[in-house]
C-alpha cells in the first residue's frame, strides 16, 4: 500500500471552476524506468520507501492516500490564436510537497489519461517525450536555470498512438506551481474579474509575497512576473535553448522553464534557429524568444487590467509601462549573462556590443556556439592557447581582430587570467544536451528498452561545467555539423 507523501492542497482550496477532480486512469503494467532520487530526498520523501511504490503511485494506479487529484483549467494563445479552454488535458494534480527550503512544490503525473479538458486527445504521453522532458528538464537544473523538475519516469505497458504504436508513459514534474499566463486567460475570457482576482491573490501567496503590500498589488504581480521571466529567458539565450512551443499556456508565472516539448539546443549559431516540426513562421525562433515572452506578458497584463485601476484608461497606460520595461530588463540580464561568458568581472558601455560582434562572427561562420565560448575560457588563460578557437573559423582574420578588442577590453579588467578562466568555465557550459545524443539516448530506449545511453548521458549533464575524463566526446558537436533537426510536439 502506497504511503502517505505529506501532501498540502492549496489549489484545491481555490473556487470549483479553477479545476475538475478526478483521479487518473489506471494503465496495464507500470514499470519504473527512472526515479530521481536527490529531487525525491529534496522534496522531504524517503526515496527508498518510495521507490518500493514509485512504479503504481507515479503511474497513477495506486495513489498515496493523501493526494487529491486535480486537472487544472486554463486557455491560451497557441501560435497566436486564442484558445478560450485548453487546462490539463493528460495530467493530474496529486498535491504539494513543501522542500527543504520551505517551499510548497507541486507534483503532477502528465500522460495519467483523459480529463474532462482532453478535447480530442487520449491523454497519454508516449516514452520519448517522457525522457526528453526528463533528461532536458534535468540538465536545465544542472545548468542553474529555473525549471521545472521531473522525480519519475514510469512505462504504462500500454501503447499510444501517433503516427506509430509507441510505448506509453508517465511522467512525474515537479514545479513551483503549474499557473501559467494562460491561467489568467482563462478566467479573463469568461469576464470572471472575481477569478482574475482569485488567482492574482494565489499567485502573489505563492511566488511573489511582496507584491500583495504593494501599492497597486496586481501591477507589482505582473511587474515581478516579467522581471523573473526576462531573466529567464535571458538564461536560455545563454546556452543556446531553443524552447519551441512559447505559447501563452507554456510561459509559468513562476518563471519557470515548463513544457519541454519540441525543444532542443542550437548546435551551429544561428539566431534564426527553429527546431520544432510545427514552426513554419519561426515564430518561437531563438532569437525570437525576448520578443514572444513579452508578448505573451502583454497578454497576462491584459488579463490584470480590472484590478491595476478601475479606469481602465489608467490601467492601461500603468501596464503599458511596465510592459515596455521588459526590454531593459531582458537587455540587463542579457548583458550580465554575457559579461560572465567573456571573462568580464566590470563593466563598460561597450561590453553588449563587444558580445554582439563575436556572436555575428560565430554566425558567419557557422561555428558551434558553446564549443566556441568554451575554446574562449582557454584563450583567456594564455593567448598561445587561441589556435582551437582559431581554427572554428574558415577565415579567421575577423575573430583576430576581435580578439585583440578583447584583450584590450581584459587588460582593464580586474583578474588574472588564470582565475579568469576557472570562472568563465563556470559560465560557458562544457556539454549540452545536445540533440544528436538525446536522440540516440531515446532511441535504445524506445526501440531497444535499453536505458544505458539515457543515464550515461544523464550523468554527463549533471554536471555541465567539467567533462570526467573518458567523457570528452559529449562536449562535442554533432558529426555532420547537425543538419537540419526536427522536432514534433509530445501529443
Ligand atoms: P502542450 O502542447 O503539451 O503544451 O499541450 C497543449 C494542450 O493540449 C494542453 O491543454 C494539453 O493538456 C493538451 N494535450 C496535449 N497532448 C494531449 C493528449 N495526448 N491528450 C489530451 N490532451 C492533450
Ligand atoms: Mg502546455
Amino acid at each position: 500500500m502506497p504511503l502517505p507523501l505529506g501532501f498540502q492542497h492549496s489549489y484545491r482550496a481555490l473556487p470549483e471552476r479553477f479545476y475538475a477532480a478526478l483521479p487518473p486512469t489506471p494503465v496495464r503494467e507500470p514499470r519504473l524506468v527512472a526515479f530521481n532520487r536527490p529531487l525525491a530526498r529534496d522534496l522531504g520523501l524517503d526515496p527508498g520507501a518510495v521507490e518500493a511504490h514509485a512504479a503504481e503511485m507515479f503511474s497513477g494506479n495506486r495513489l498515496p492516500p493523501d493526494a487529491s487529484p486535480l486537472a487544472l483549467a486554463y486557455a491560451g494563445h497557441q501560435f497566436g490564436h486564442f484558445v478560450p479552454q485548453l487546462g490539463d488535458g493528460r495530467a493530474i494534480l496529486l498535491g504539494e510537497l513543501v522542500d527543504s527550503s520551505g517551499v510548497p512544490r507541486d507534483l503532477q503525473l502528465k500522460g495519467s489519461g483523459r480529463t474532462p479538458f482532453s478535447r480530442g486527445g487520449d491523454g497519454r504521453a508516449a516514452l520519448g517525450p517522457v525522457l526528453r522532458e526528463y533528461l532536458v528538464s534535468e540538465a536545465m537544473h544542472a545548468l542553474g536555470i529555473p525549471t521545472t523538475r521531473s522525480l519519475a519516469a514510469v512505462l504504462s505497458g500500454e501503447p499510444v498512438f501517433r503516427d506509430d504504436a509507441l510505448p506509453g508513459a508517465v511522467l512525474t514534474r515537479v514545479a513551483a506551481s503549474h499557473l501559467r499566463v494562460g491561467t489568467f486567460q482563462y478566467f479573463a475570457a469568461r469576464g470572471d474579474t472575481e477569478g482574475v482576482g482569485a488567482l492574482a491573490q494565489y499567485a502573489m501567496a505563492r511566488h511573489y509575497p511582496e507584491a500583495a503590500s504593494a501599492p497597486i498589488p496586481a501591477l507589482a504581480l505582473l511587474a515581478a512576473v516579467c522581471e523573473r521571466q526576462a531573466a529567464l529567458v535571458a538564461r536560455w539565450m545563454m546556452v543556446g535553448f531553443v524552447h519551441g512551443v512559447m505559447n501563452t499556456d507554456n510561459t509559468a508565472i513562476s518563471g519557470e522553464t515548463i513544457d519541454y516539448g519540441p525543444c532542443a539546443f542550437m548546435d551551429a549559431y544561428h539566431p534564426e534557429t527553429v527546431f520544432s516540426s510545427i514552426d513554419h513562421q519561426g515564430r518561437y525562433a531563438f532569437a525570437n524568444q525576448p520578443g514572444i515572452a513579452q508578448w505573451n506578458l502583454t497578454r497576462l497584463a491584459e488579463c490584470l487590467l480590472p484590478l491595476i485601476d478601475p479606469d481602465s484608461d489608467r490601467a492601461v497606460s500603468l501596464a503599458t509601462e511596465v510592459i515596455e520595461a521588459f526590454a531593459g530588463r531582458f537587455q540587463r540580464h542579457w548583458t550580465h549573462g554575457m559579461r560572465a561568458k567573456l571573462g568580464l568581472a566590470t563593466q563598460e558601455e561597450g561590453d553588449a556590443a563587444l558580445a554582439s560582434e563575436l556572436l555575428e562572427l560565430l554566425q558567419g561562420a557557422q561555428a558551434d556556439y558553446t564549443l566556441a565560448f568554451r575554446r574562449l575560457c582557454d584563450a583567456a588563460e594564455d593567448t598561445r592557447s587561441q589556435a582551437p578557437l582559431l581554427r572554428m573559423f574558415g577565415d579567421a582574420a575577423p575573430l583576430e581582430q576581435w580578439l585583440v578588442r578583447w584583450h584590450d577590453r581584459l587588460s582593464r579588467d580586474t583578474r588574472y587570467p588564470a582565475e579568469r578562466a576557472v570562472a568563465m568555465r563556470g559560465a560557458n557550459p562544457a556539454v549540452i544536451p545536445r540533440n544528436h545524443r538525446v536522440e540516440a539516448a531515446l532511441q535504445a530506449a524506445v526501440a531497444e528498452g535499453d536505458m544505458a545511453p539515457f543515464f550515461e548521458l544523464f550523468e554527463v549533464l549533471q554536471s555541465p561545467w567539467a567533462l570526467a575524463p573518458g567523457r570528452e566526446a559529449y562536449g562535442d558537436p554533432p558529426p555532420s555539423g547537425g543538419g537540419r533537426y526536427r522536432t514534433f510536439c509530445g501529443t
